[in-house]
C-alpha cells in the first residue's frame, strides 16, 4: 500500500507525519483533538506542549543538548520549530508553546498531510502502515484494543525507582551479592546497621511527597506501594520488604546485616543501577537528601528520580522489534511515550526514527538501526532491548552510552561523528 496512517499528533506523530509527507509518502494524520481531548490537553494544535514550554538544556554536556544536536543532523522539523520560536531560557530551550504548536501545525500541512480529527478506536485490518503515537494520555478506546493485542504488556502507571549512575557508588561501602547466594553475584548491596537503618526511616517517612492530582491512588498503591507508603506502615515494615536482609551475607563480616539496599543494574553494560523496591513519589530534593542517607550512596547521582503518574505505554522489549514494529503484526509501528521512552525530546526522537524506517520500507529498503554509540541509538536500544524485567521509562542520559568514563564534551564530538558516518550511508538527509 502507498499510504502510511498515524495516529495521534502530539510531538512524536507530528515529526513523523512530516519527515514521510516532505518524501512525498501520502500520510493521513489522524488525531482526536479537538473533538474529543485528553485530561492534559488543552488546545486543538498538533505537538501541544503539555507541562513545561522547555525542550530542557541546548548544552552539549547535557544529555538532552547532545539529542538535540542528533535531531538536527537527522533534520527533525520540530527541533528547528522550537528554535524558530525560542524564548529566553538560559541554557535551555525553551518555546512560545503556542507559537511552537502553530507554526508545527502548519509545517505539517505544508508538507502535504493529511489531518483528519477523529478518535481512531482500534488499527483496521488493512494493509496500510500504521504508527501509533498516542503518547501518555492514549484515549481509552484504543488502549482497550491494545491491551488486547499486547495482552499483559502495557502499563498504566509509571511506578519508577531511581536509578543512580554505577561510577558514583563508593564501593568501599558495598558488596555484591544474591540474596541466598542464587545468582552470579548480580547484586550490588548497601548494608546498614540498626542505628543507620533508624535514621533512614526517620527521613523517609518525614520527607515530603509529590501531589498527585486526578489520580485514583487506591488502585496505583495496589499495583506499586511507594517505598514511603510501606514505611509508613510500620517501623519494621521495610525490613520485611524492600529492605530485607535475609539471605544476604556481607562477606566482609560473614554475616547478615540489619538492612540492606539492593541495587540492580539498570543497563547489560551495568553503568546505571536502580534501587530495588524503591518506587517513590517524594520530592526530588527530599529522594536525593534520602538516598544519600544510605550508605555508598553519599555522592550517588541520581540519573533519574522516581516518579509515579499516570502514563500508558508498552512493554517494548517484549512486544516490539529494534525497529519500533509490532513483533506480531509489521504493519504497525509505534513512536513517541508510549513506547517507553520519556520526554518531548525523546519522543520527537522516536518518531523520526520510525519515519526514517517506514521510509526505506515504502521504498523496498531494508530498515536500519542508528549506531548504538549515538544518544538516540542507546535510547531505542533501552526501550527496545532492556531484558532486565519490567520496563521503566527512560529518559536521554549520558549513562545510556556505554562510555561513562570519559569527558562529555569528547563522548558528544564521537556520537555526532558517528552519526554523521550513519547519515552517509542512508539517503535521508
Ligand atoms: P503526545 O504529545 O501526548 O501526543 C499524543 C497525541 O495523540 C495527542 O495529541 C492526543 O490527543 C492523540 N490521541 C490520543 N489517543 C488518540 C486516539 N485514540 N485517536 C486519535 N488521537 C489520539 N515531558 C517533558 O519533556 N517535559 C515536561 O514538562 C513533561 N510534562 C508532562 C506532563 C504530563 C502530565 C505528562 C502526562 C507527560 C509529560 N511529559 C513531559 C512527557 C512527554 O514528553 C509528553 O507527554 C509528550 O507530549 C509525549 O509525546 P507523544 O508524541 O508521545 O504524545
Amino acid at each position: 500500500s502507498s499510504v502510511v496512517h498515524i495516529v495521534g499528533g502530539g510531538l512524536a506523530g507530528s515529526e513523523a507525519a512530516y519527515q514521510l509527507a516532505k518524501r512525498n509518502i501520502k500520510v493521513v494524520l489522524h488525531e482526536m483533538r479537538p473533538i474529543k481531548m485528553t485530561p492534559v490537553h488543552k488546545t486543538g494544535l498538533l505537538a501541544e506542549l503539555v507541562c513545561s514550554n522547555s525542550l530542557k538544556s541546548d548544552d552539549i554536556e547535557n544529555a538532552s543538548g547532545l539529542l538535540k544536536r542528533e535531531l538536527e543532523l537527522l533534520g527533525s522539523m520540530l527541533i528547528k520549530v522550537a528554535r524558530q520560536t525560542a524564548v529566553p531560557a538560559g541554557k535551555a530551550l525553551a518555546v512560545d508553546r503556542e507559537k511552537f504548536s502553530q507554526l508545527v501545525t502548519q509545517e505539517v500541512l505544508n508538507a502535504g498531510v493529511e489531518i483528519v480529527r477523529e478518535e481512531i478506536c482500534e488499527i483496521p485490518d488493512d494493509k496500510n502502515i500504521w504508527i501509533i503515537a498516542t503518547g501518555p494520555a492514549t484515549s481509552e478506546a484504543l488502549a482497550l484494543w491494545l491491551e488486547k493485542v499486547v495482552g499483559d504488556h502495557l502499563y498504566f502507571f509509571d511506578a519508577v525507582a531511581p536509578i543512580v549512575s554505577a561510577d558514583s557508588i563508593d564501593y568501599s561501602k558495598v558488596f555484591f551479592a544474591d540474596r541466598y547466594g542464587v545468582g552470579t553475584n548480580d547484586h550490588i548491596n548497601c548494608p546498614m546497621n540498626k542505628e543507620e537503618y533508624e535514621r533512614f526511616y526517620e527521613a523517609l517517612v518525614n520527607a515530603e511527597v509529590q501531589p498527585m492530582e486526578g489520580f485514583d491512588t487506591s488502585l496505583l498503591f495496589e499495583r506499586c506501594k511507594p517505598i514511603e507508603e510501606i514505611a509508613r506502615t510500620g517501623k519494621e515494615a521495610l525490613l520485611f520488604g524492600p529492605l530485607r536482609p535475609v539471605g544476604i551475607i556481607d562477606p566482609r563480616t560473614g554475616k547478615q546485616p540489619y538492612a540492606v539496599v539492593q541495587l540492580r543494574k539498570d543497563n547489560m553494560e551495568g553503568t546505571l543501577y536502580n534501587l530495588v523496591g524503591f518506587q517513590t513519589r517524594l520530592k526530588w530534593g527530599e529522594q536525593k537528601k534520602v538516598i544519600r542517607m544510605i550508605p555508598g550512596l553519599e555522592n550517588a547521582e541520581i540519573v533519574r528520580y522516581g516518579v509515579m503518574h499516570r502514563n500508558l505505554y508498552i512493554d517494548s522489549p517484549r512486544v516490539l522489534n529494534q525497529f519500533l514494529q509490532l513483533k506480531k503484526d509489521g504493519r504497525i509501528f509505534f513512536a513517541g511515550q508510549i513506547t517507553g521512552v520519556e520526554g518531548y525530546v525523546e519522543s520527537i526522537a522516536t518518531g523520526l526514527y520510525v519515519s526514517l524506517n517506514v521510509f526505506r520500507l515504502m521504498n523496498g529498503m531494508e530498515m536500519v538501526q542508528l549506531p548504538r554509540d549515538t544518544l538516540i541509538g542507546s535510547l531505542i536500544n533501552y526501550v527496545t532491548q532492556s531484558k532486565l524485567g519490567r520496563l521503566q521509562p527512560m529518559y536521554a542520559n549520558y549513562g545510556l552510552l556505554n562510555l561513562s568514563k570519559r569527558d562529555r564534551k569528547e563522548i558528544a564530538k564521537l556520537c555526532l561523528e558517528s552519526l554523521e558516518t550513519f547519515l552517509n550511508t542512508v539517503n535521508w538527509v
